[in-house]
């Protein structure tokens, strides 16, 4: 069986990006890669949005982005503008075309169905597959999501709408995002967070379908395109093997309190690119340990008090624009900090710290 020097098991947002920071720094003209992938197409199955806090190789794959977005609540609206961090959205369709196009055009990289086909015993493995089965009684991030297109002009595409808290929570957090491409175009997401057992939260269709008629007051409307996901919001358990580096999800790359991804896998991969000829020697690359324990705090006040997150977000909302998104974009300092606690309850969080 053929072997290669590196392997990526899982051709999707981690392993592909990787694939292609490797190609684009001419690390794969002397080496070889095998890419583990098992689907049959690649078609646009996610959008993954972002505060573009650092350049990002995907500028050509972006649909849309804002300056501006709201936060609201059943009581409160409350817009947020920023020049500096434009939040963006990328078409994952367009994005595993233009990597899959550059990667053809080596010969080096050769894609296999299953991990069998070769023999990877002493190549350095990438792995972005989670290790078993998830536990579906912890906290997760569901949503599903649908691309509507009006024939009018409903939408303000100038602005988004990040959290809708305005819609039953059944004991959990449940809000409405909703990203307008054009004027007649929007994705609308329903997302809670909640255990993955409950499906009684797991109408979506119905749940999309009433605040599309009810919240937004649209009645005519096409749908172009459906996402669905669940984002476990704890760490995923990872093997100490220094010869298999675990990337995406299943590496950790998941900032627990939001859910966002996209850029901590582009950043991963810049650590990995660097250190490419010794990384099964150099550190682990995570988040930062601030955010892990902020995150689990966070989370617990989550999970004790749910008929508060609305009012919690909403507050912290209230700090300035470029604050909130690095601290959601994992790069506040420490002052950005201070300034996001200090807007938090503080009696809900120090019991949830010493629990
Ligand atoms: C619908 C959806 C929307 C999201 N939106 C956002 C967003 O807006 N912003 C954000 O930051 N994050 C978002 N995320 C979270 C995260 O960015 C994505 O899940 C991202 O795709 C994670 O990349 P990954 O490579 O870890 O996993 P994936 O992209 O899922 O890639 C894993 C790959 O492994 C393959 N695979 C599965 N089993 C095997 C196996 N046994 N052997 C080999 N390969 C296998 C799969 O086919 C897949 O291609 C979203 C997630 C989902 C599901």
């Amino acid at each position: 069986m053929k072997e290669f020097d590196y392997v990526i098991i899982g051709g999707g947002c981690a392993g592909l990006s990787l694939a292609y920071e490797l190609e684009i720094n001419d690390k794969l003209k002397e080496k070889t890669l095998a890419i583990i992938e098992p689907r049959k197409e690649y078609k646009r199955d996610k959008t993954w949005s972002f505060w573009k806090v650092f350049n990002h190789n995907f500028e050509d794959c972006i649909i849309k982005s804002w300056n501006n977005f709201t936060i609201n609540t059943s009581e409160n609206s409350h817009e947020l503008r920023t020049k500096k961090f434009p939040y963006q959205s990328i078409d994952s369709g367009k994005f595993y075309k233009k990597i899959n196009s550059k990667l053809s055009s080596n010969s080096n990289i050769s894609f296999f169905k299953n991990l069998n086909e070769i023999n990877s015993k002493s190549s350095v493995v990438f792995n972005s597959v989670f290790e078993g089965e998830l536990d579906k009684s912890k906290l997760w991030q569901h949503f599903q999501g649908v691309e509507i297109e009006t024939s009018q002009d409903v939408f303000d595409d100038e602005i988004l709408n990040l959290m809708d808290f305005n819609c039953d929570q059944k004991n959990n957090v449940h809000f409405f995002y909703t990203l307008p491409f054009s004027k007649n175009k929007a994705l609308i997401e329903t997302t809670w967070l909640s255990d993955l057992k409950n499906y009684n939260l797991m109408d979506y269709d119905l749940q999309l379908e009433n605040y599309i008629k009810n919240n937004l007051r649209i009645k005519n409307y096409k749908i172009k395109f459906v996402e669905k996901g669940a984002i476990p919001l704890f760490y995923p358990s990872i093997k100490k093997n220094s010869k298999i580096i675990s990337i995406g999800s299943a590496g950790g790359m998941t900032r627990l309190s939001t859910g966002y991804t996209f850029l901590n896998i582009q950043e991963h991969c810049k650590y990995i690119l660097k250190n490419i000829d010794k990384i099964d020697k150099v550190e682990k690359y995570n988040l930062g340990y601030k955010y892990k324990f902020l995150d689990n705090i966070f989370l617990k006040v989550l999970k004790k008090n749910p008929e508060k997150m609305p009012n919690i977000f909403y507050k912290m909302f209230k700090c300035s624009p470029n604050t909130v998104i690095k601290f959601l974009s994992n790069k506040s300092n420490i002052l950005n900090d201070i300034s996001i606690i200090s807007k938090m309850p503080k009696l809900i969080f120090i019991k949830a710290l010493f629990n």
